[in-house]
């Protein structure tokens, strides 16, 4: 496997925890449940993209760009950590956004200008205008003598997955020292980089767990296709055999409710649960709806309360801000 010879930088404070959240499951009374604190990767405010950053950047660098193009919506924790990152490897960037300029400055959008991340609008309140636009911006950039890299909507590329190959060999490593079994793996479903390098890796590294994505953003088919093109295409950046269809995750999309940013009761509940009980936040857009998916799988006996979860913990908090109408009615 070539994990280890492919060039990257070190952005992400790693291991991240695994810790027990004691207080959720007696409250759930559920199954011992495990937080992989991905939400403490440290860089930038901490989240999953980081990990893919890691391989991102260094291949931006290896390739001399000298400006980051990237683009998603105002609250974007992926705009917010790329802009960071771009700026700790001395690099411009630009973010593009869809929709309009928002009223208020507020959470990511606040620190992706504090970050001084020159920000355009596709006036489109279509997600999918981001993708023509990043392609515009960069060549104009070309056209001025610019030499931009642009990572497509959440970091979702094939080799940005393979950071997600490495959190589970991570897990695996953490799994064994603390004597814990894992029956399943549960996380929110967004561009479907990290499910796929977590599904690759749990093939790689022979994890015994089943794999959980609860989707926030896309309908169940496309979540699928997209998981199996960017694990398949990962494992031959990685010379690995390609991932197992029979260790597939279960997709969820049950618990995106209206859609991607709109925020549902049972996400405004499970952040309060977890808030409460543990003293962790979560975010209304990916893994508030994710812990209200782990709490109804839990509910219904589709995890059984003998089992043992990991919930992982992909970041996203800034966005709090941006939504204390909705989360304080
Ligand atoms: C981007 C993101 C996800 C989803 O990860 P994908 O790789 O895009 O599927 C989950 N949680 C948070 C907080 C995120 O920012």
């Amino acid at each position: 496997m070539r994990l280890t010879s492919l060039p990257r930088l070190s952005l992400a404070q790693l291991p991240t925890p695994l810790d027990d959240v004691p207080r959720l499951t007696q409250q759930l009374n559920g199954p011992r449940i495990l937080f992989k604190r991905d939400d403490l990767t440290g860089m930038g405010l901490g989240g999953n993209k980081v990990r893919k950053l890691e391989f991102l950047l260094a291949d931006a660098l290896q390739q001399r760009a000298d400006v980051i193009v990237t683009g998603a919506g105002p609250q974007s924790n992926h705009l917010r950590l790329t802009a960071a990152a771009a700026r700790k490897c001395g690099l411009d960037v630009v973010l593009v956004m869809f929709g309009n300029r928002p009223r208020e400055t507020q959470g990511n959008f606040l620190l992706d200008e504090l970050l001084g991340a020159e920000i355009i609008f596709t006036n489109d309140a279509d997600r999918s205008s981001v993708d023509r636009a990043l392609q515009e911006v960069a060549e104009d950039l070309r056209r001025r003598g610019r030499c931009p890299y642009i990572i497509p909507r959440g970091g979702a590329t094939p080799l940005g997955s393979v950071g997600y190959v490495e959190c589970v060999q991570e897990l695996e490593t953490q799994r064994v020292a603390q004597r814990v079994q894992v029956d399943h793996l549960v996380c929110a479903v967004g561009s479907c980089g990290t499910l796929a390098g977590l599904w690759l890796g749990a093939c790689c590294f022979n994890a015994p767990y089943q794999l959980w994505g609860i989707s926030v953003s896309r309908p169940r088919g496309e979540c699928l296709a997209r998981v199996q093109q960017l694990a398949t295409d990962a494992a031959q950046i990685l010379d690995v055999k390609p991932p197992r269809a029979s260790m597939l995750p279960i997709l969820r999309n049950e618990y995106l409710g209206t859609g991607y940013g709109i925020v549902t009761p049972e996400a405004v509940d499970a952040i309060r649960l977890v808030a409460r009980t543990e003293g962790i936040f979560l975010d209304p857009v990916y893994t508030g709806k994710a812990m209200a998916g782990l709490m109804d799988l839990i509910r219904r006996g589709e995890i059984g309360k003998d089992e043992m979860v990991v919930f992982l913990h992909t970041g996203g908090a800034p966005s709090l801000f941006a939504h204390a109408s909705v989360l304080l009615p």
